[in-house]
């Protein structure tokens, strides 16, 4: 059980990683393991699985754009609808928005902006405000964007992993760290580094690298090693609605127009999945929800609190539904920019901190980890856009904060 690399947590992040790694180096001996019984089973199998390419950073624009155009060549293979998003905002969100929409380049980025008019003629909603929800002045609407099957993606990188030789173990959780040197008592001028993991059978993995790529859970494998990795876990939920109607929802539930949605209030989203009548509502569960891996379950009671009242205030036209399926998973966030770590000390590398936005960048955030594992300073993303792999490290990070997260 000797390897040059080994990759713990098969989420969508560590799946893309083993893929761009192996891929450069197939005469490695790559290993790719999972406490689950398969790929993707983590929290990228509770997300809404999203995808959009607007974002106010720069580095946000290149991970998710990049990303998008290597789906888009996936396509059917990762259930790719590229239905679009319309960002709605309010005249004051509207004002405070200008710099990251005047960065976005209308060509390249595929998008259009939309009065209150333009909006009505896509969805029934009700545009005035209403302490304490904000009105509706005008919209953005993204055409890069879309949704996509996050577990179909986690899968695709894992199966053209195997396919090159890559060697993979699920149900196997890593419970310890064995560190070289002897036992813990470790003088300032020993060379500390990772020489095995130990899983929960017992069994023990040498590696000459090791990649962390375990998501909400970094905080709790790295700490008790000595390493803060900067990424910790948040609630977040969902849940989906039956409707009757569509018609209740949309001007025209016949039309090609049926964006993911963003609400100016509180940062309600609404996926919608029409051919089988399910909206599906996501809320920024904030201040007061705490940094930790806490109760895994929804709370209905956060749907009748912070999703109904605004359901009821934008769409008081939508009456017939009910709360088919809800459902609980982490955000790893990276606070105080709100855009993916990746990291090393010794022969360790951590990579999370994806910040609710792993799904849409994935791709771009495995390539510049393998380059990094390579010992490049840049990584080639998927647009042929070149990435320097210092910029995500937390010692000479060099990202902008990133506003638009929901
Ligand atoms: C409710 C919700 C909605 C979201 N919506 C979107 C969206 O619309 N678009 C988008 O882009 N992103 C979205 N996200 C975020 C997205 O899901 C994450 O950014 C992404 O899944 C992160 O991938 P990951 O591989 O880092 O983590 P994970 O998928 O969680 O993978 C980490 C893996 O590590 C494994 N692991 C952990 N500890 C160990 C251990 N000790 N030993 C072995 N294995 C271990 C876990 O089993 C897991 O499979 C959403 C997240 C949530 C919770």
């Amino acid at each position: 059980m000797s390897f040059d690399c080994i990759i713990i947590g098969a989420g969508v992040i560590g799946s893309s990683i083993a893929y761009h790694l192996k891929r450069s180096m197939p005469d490695r001996k790559i290993l790719l393991l999972d406490k689950n019984r398969t790929a993707g089973a983590g929290n990228t199998s509770k997300s809404a699985a999203l995808y959009r390419n607007f974002f106010s950073s720069r580095t946000g624009r290149m991970l998710a754009g990049s990303s998008i155009k290597y789906y888009l060549e996936l396509g059917d293979k990762v259930n790719l609808m590229p239905t679009g998003y319309l960002w709605l905002f309010s005249e004051e969100q509207w004002r405070a928005s200008q710099k990251p929409i005047h960065q976005l380049d209308p060509e390249k980025d595929r998008f259009e902006i939309m009065d209150r008019e333009g909006i009505m003629e896509i969805l029934k909603i009700n545009c005035d405000a209403k302490v304490p929800f904000p009105d509706i002045h005008a919209g953005i609407y993204c055409h890069l964007c879309g949704s996509i099957s996050a577990m179909a993606l986690a899968q695709h990188y894992v199966s053209e992993f195997i396919s090159m030789g890559g060697e993979v173990s699920f149900d196997t959780e890593i419970r310890e760290f064995i560190l070289t040197g002897q036992d813990s008592r470790y003088a300032p001028w020993d060379n500390i580094s990772i020489s095995e993991v130990v899983d929960n059978k017992g069994n023990t993995y040498h590696g000459t690298q090791f990649v962390i790529a375990t998501g909400a859970w970094t905080h709790d494998l790295l700490a008790p090693v000595g390493i803060a990795s900067g990424v910790l876990p948040k609630k977040r939920q969902l849940f989906a609605l039956n409707i009757k109607d569509p018609g209740q929802f949309l001007v025209d539930p016949g039309s090609a127009r049926k964006p993911a949605i963003i609400l100016p209030a509180g940062g309600v989203y609404i996926k919608l999945i029409l051919d089988r009548n399910i909206l599906v509502f996501g809320c920024a569960d904030d201040l007061g929800q705490p940094f930790l891996m806490s109760d895994p379950e929804p709370d209905p009671l956060y749907f009748s609190k912070a999703i109904e009242p605004v359901i009821s205030h934008y769409f008081p036209l939508l009456k017939d539904y009910e709360l088919s399926l809800k459902w609980a998973g982490y955000y790893a966030y990276h606070w105080p920019d709100m855009n993916p770590v990746i990291e090393s000390v010794a022969n360790l590398t951590w990579v999370s901190g994806t910040s609710g936005s792993g799904i849409m960048k994935a791709d771009a955030v495995g390539r510049i980890a393998a380059a990094k594992l390579l010992g490049y300073e840049e990584a080639l993303l998927a647009d042929g856009e070149k990435f320097k792999v210092s910029r995500l490290s937390l010692r000479n990070r060099d990202v902008e904060m990133e506003d638009l997260i929901i």
